[in-house]
């Protein structure tokens, strides 16, 4: 079974034959990061230990996909999301810093109602953004500190 080293390799193998800022743009390590996750899972997950044979083929044939146009890029891409997709879903990964953002939206939210039925839209709003600022941080670092985070 491929590991999350031998995916790696085989990334770094090739980075040569794609453009440098296409590496980037595309995000190529994120490819490496999921493959850390999934080897991780993938001793009691079927769908991971498959993943990973998929990811080290991918990490072969990326630098044609993204040297073929649009076609060969929205492939790529429909790949790396579905390893995303399928780490988020089935073991809760989040991508880095994915709860702030969300919990300040919220944050928002709450103190606009809040607003409605006690007036003093402002300060609400203020205080539900900062309230969701800190929670948010608090749920990220938590992510981070239990490896959930890609
Ligand atoms: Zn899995």
């Amino acid at each position: 079974m491929p590991t999350a080293q031998s995916i790696k390799e085989e990334i770094e193998k090739h980075r040569s034959e794609i453009y440098k800022k296409d590496y980037t743009f595309f995000e190529v390590d994120t490819l490496y990061k999921c493959a850390v996750c999934v080897e991780h899972e993938s001793s009691e997950c079927a769908e991971c230990a498959s993943m990973l044979d998929d990811m080290q083929a991918l990490a072969a044939e990326y630098p044609r996909m993204l040297n073929n146009g649009s076609s060969g890029r929205s492939e790529y891409e429909k790949r790396l999301s579905k390893y995303l997709e399928h780490l988020r879903k089935a073991h809760g990964y989040t991508r880095k810093g994915f709860f702030q953002p969300v919990y300040m939206a919220l944050g928002l939210v709450v103190g606009l109602l809040a607003g409605l039925v006690i007036g003093h839209y402002t300060a609400c709003m203020g205080v539900g953004l900062v309230a969701g600022y800190i929670a948010g941080a608090v749920r990220d670092r938590k992510a981070e500190k239990n490896g959930k985070t890609l």
